[in-house]
C-alpha cells in the first residue's frame, strides 16, 4: 500500500521545493523504503519540450522520452531511480484525457466537470504512478505556490485524497523566511499566511520545511508551531548550503525522516545513515585541486542565473565527474557570440582544461561555437560536445579537414549541398506538417560501441543504452569521407545505422555524442564520458597556459 506526500510552496517560487522533494525522498529511501516522485506542473503545455530553456530551465528527458520539468532530473539524480511519463503531469495533459475520454463517450452522458473531473484525473494518475512502480511512498511535487489560481485544482486533487485516506496522506509546505535587512530579523509572517492560504484550500499542513538564509532558531520554530497548529518538532530548518546534496543531511538533522515515518505509524527498515552522501558531502567541502571548464553557448546575455537552470543536467554531470576525479568544479560562460565577431579572443580556451558544447537550437551562434570547436582541436584542448556539441564538431571536421567548404547542418542551411548533419527523413514529414510537440527522437536507444575507442575505455561496455532529444544526424553518406580523414565513429545505432558517438585520435580527449549522456549522471555514479572527459581535463591541467 502506498502512502502520498504532498509538497506545496508559499510566500515565494525558486527556493528549492524540487531539491526538497527529491531529499524527502532520499531520506525515506535510506531508511529502507520504495520510492517515487512526481512532478505537477500547472501550465496549460502538455509537455515541457515546446518551452524554451531560459524561460522555464532544462527540459529533462526521461528514459521513455518524456520531455519532462528539471526537477524530474533532480528526483532522479536524488534517489538514483529512472522515471517515466508517470511521474509528470501538467494542466495540459490532464485536460487532454479529460477531453479525449469525453468525446469517446466514457462519461456515459454525464456532464463533464472541472471539479470534480479534473481532481479525479488527477488523482487516477498519482495512484498509476504509485502502482507501476511499488513504491512505498510518493511523493508529488505540486508547481507554483499556495494562493494561484493555476494550481488550485491540483490542491483540491490533495484535499480529495486526504479525505478519502486521511492515514494515508501527508501534507508538507515548504516556506521562506525572509530576513529583512533593516530589520535583521527572521521574519514568520508570510510563513503563517502562506498557510492560512492553503487552509482556505481546505488543507491544514503537517509538516513545515523553513526555507531561509540560516537555520530555524526555536522562539521561530515555536512561533511557527502556536500560529501555523503544526508542532515545533515539524517544523523543519531548511537553511541554504552551498551544495544541494548536502540538502537530505541537513533535514535529517531536524529528523525529518522519522518524523514522516511516525506521522504514517511506520518505522524505518534500517537505520538510513546516508553514509554514501556524508561522504560526497566531505568530499564537495575538501576537494582543493580544482578544474576548469568552458561551457560555450549562445546564451550569454540571459544572466548566470538562468544559465544555471538552462543546463543543469549538464552541470550536475561535470559535477559528479568532477568530485570522482577529486577535483573541484569551476564552470564558466563562454558566448560563442562574441568568437564570431572577435576570433583573436578564442585563445583565451587554453586558460581552460576543458571546453563543452552543450545541445542547443537554432542557428544564432553557431559559427562561434565551430570556431570554439576548431581553437580545441588544434590546441589539443579537450572537448566534449553533446548532441549539438557533436553535430558541430562533425561539421568543423568536414569543413577544415575533409575539405568540405560548405559543410553545414540541415538545420541551418536547409538547402545547402554539403550537409554532413541532415534532418532525419521521418522529421522532415513532422516538420513540414508542424507537428512539432513530442516528436522529436526521444528517450532511449540503443549504441553499440566500437572497441579500442575513447567511447570504449569509457563504458567498458560494447552495447549501451541512452536518452536523445534531437531531430538531425550524421548524413551517411559522408561518413566514409569523415572516417577517412581520421573522424572514428565509435557508437552506432544498431537499428538505424546512425552515427550516435564520434571521437578523435591523437588527442587528450576529442568526443562528441548525438544523445545526452548527462540526463544518466547521478551524484555517486558519474556518468562514464563525463568522467573521462574530466579525467582528461586534469591532467591538461596547466599544460597549455
Ligand atoms: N538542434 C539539433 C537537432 O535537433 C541538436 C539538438 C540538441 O542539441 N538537443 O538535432
Amino acid at each position: 500500500m502506498a502512502r502520498y506526500i504532498f509538497v506545496a510552496g508559499g510566500v515565494m517560487s525558486g527556493i528549492g521545493k524540487g531539491v526538497a522533494t527529491a531529499s524527502i525522498g532520499k531520506i525515506l529511501q535510506s531508511k529502507g523504503f520504495r520510492v517515487t516522485a512526481v512532478k505537477i506542473d500547472p501550465y496549460v503545455n502538455v509537455d515541457a519540450g515546446t518551452m524554451n530553456p531560459i524561460e522555464h530551465g532544462e527540459v529533462f528527458v526521461t528514459a521513455d522520452g518524456t520531455e519532462c520539468d528539471q526537477d524530474v532530473g533532480n528526483y532522479e539524480r536524488f534517489i538514483d531511480e529512472n522515471l517515466s511519463t508517470n511521474n509528470y503531469i501538467t494542466t495540459g495533459r490532464v485536460y487532454e484525457a479529460v477531453i479525449r475520454r469525453e468525446r469517446n463517450l466514457e462519461y456515459g452522458g454525464k456532464c463533464v466537470e472541472v471539479v470534480p473531473h479534473i481532481p479525479e484525473e488527477v488523482i487516477a494518475r498519482i495512484k498509476k504512478a504509485a502502482r507501476l512502480t511499488r513504491a512505498d511512498f510518493v511523493l508529488i511535487e505540486i508547481g507554483g505556490t499556495v494562493g494561484e489560481y493555476q494550481n488550485s485544482l491540483f490542491l483540491e486533487a490533495a484535499r480529495m485524497m486526504r479525505l478519502n485516506s486521511p492515514q494515508n496522506v501527508l501534507f508538507v509546505l515548504i516556506t521562506y523566511l525572509p530576513i529583512p535587512g533593516i530589520i535583521g530579523e527572521m521574519k514568520t509572517k508570510p510563513t503563517q499566511q502562506a498557510v492560512r492560504w492553503l487552509n482556505m484550500a481546505g488543507i491544514q499542513p503537517d509538516m513545515i520545511l523553513a526555507r531561509s538564509v540560516v537555520p530555524l532558531d526555536l522562539p521561530r520554530k515555536k512561533k511557527i508551531s502556536v500560529f501555523c497548529s503544526v508542532a515545533k518538532e515539524d517544523v523543519i530548518s531548511a537553511p541554504d548550503v552551498k551544495s544541494i546534496y548536502e540538502v537530505p543531511l541537513n533535514f535529517e538533522k531536524d529528523s525529518m525522516g522519522d518524523r514522516i515515518l511516525k506521522k504514517f505509524g511506520l518505522r524505518a527498515k534500517h537505520k538510513g545513515d546516508l553514509r554514501d552522501w556524508k561522504k560526497l558531502s566531505k568530499t564537495i567541502k575538501t576537494v582543493k585541486n580544482s578544474v576548469k571548464i568552458g561551457i560555450v553557448g549562445k546564451y550569454f546575455e540571459t544572466g548566470k542565473f538562468t544559465l544555471t537552470d538552462s543546463y543543469i543536467s549538464v552541470i550536475e554531470a561535470v559535477k559528479h565527474a568532477c568530485w570522482f576525479n577529486k577535483r573541484k568544479p569551476e564552470i564558466h560562460w563562454l558566448s560563442s557570440e562574441v568568437y564570431e565577431k572577435n576570433p583573436r579572443l578564442l585563445k583565451e580556451l587554453k586558460d581552460y582544461d576543458g571546453i563543452i558544447v552543450p545541445g542547443g537550437f537554432g542557428s544564432r551562434g553557431i559559427e562561434g561555437k565551430i570556431k570554439a570547436i576548431e581553437f580545441c582541436r588544434k590546441n589539443k584542448i579537450p572537448y566534449f560536445g553533446l548532441c549539438l556539441g557533436m553535430q558541430l564538431a562533425v561539421i568543423e571536421f568536414a569543413r577544415h579537414v575533409c575539405g568540405l567548404r560548405k559543410a553545414n547542418s540541415a538545420e541551418f542551411a536547409p538547402n545547402g549541398k554539403e550537409n554532413v548533419i541532415d534532418v532525419m527523413p521521418d522529421q522532415d514529414v513532422l516538420l513540414k506538417e508542424k507537428k512539432y510537440g513530442g516528436t522529436m527522437r526521444l528517450g532511449e536507444y540503443q549504441c553499440r560501441i566500437k572497441p579500442n575507442t575513447l567511447a570504449f575505455k569509457a563504458y567498458g561496455a560494447s552495447s549501451i543504452l541512452e536518452r536523445h532529444r534531437h531531430r538531425y544526424e550524421v548524413n551517411n553518406a559522408f561518413r566514409s569521407a569523415l572516417e577517412k580523414r581520421g573522424m572514428v565513429m565509435s557508437g552506432l545505432n544498431p537499428e538505424r545505422d546512425l552515427v550516435e558517438i564520434a571521437e578523435l585520435k591523437e588527442h587528450p580527449f576529442f568526443l562528441g555524442t548525438q544523445f545526452h549522456p548527462e540526463f544518466k549522471s547521478r551524484p555517486t555514479k558519474p556518468h562514464p564520458l563525463f568522467r573521462e572527459f574530466i579525467k582528461a581535463a586534469s591532467r591538461s591541467r596547466g599544460k597549455l597556459s
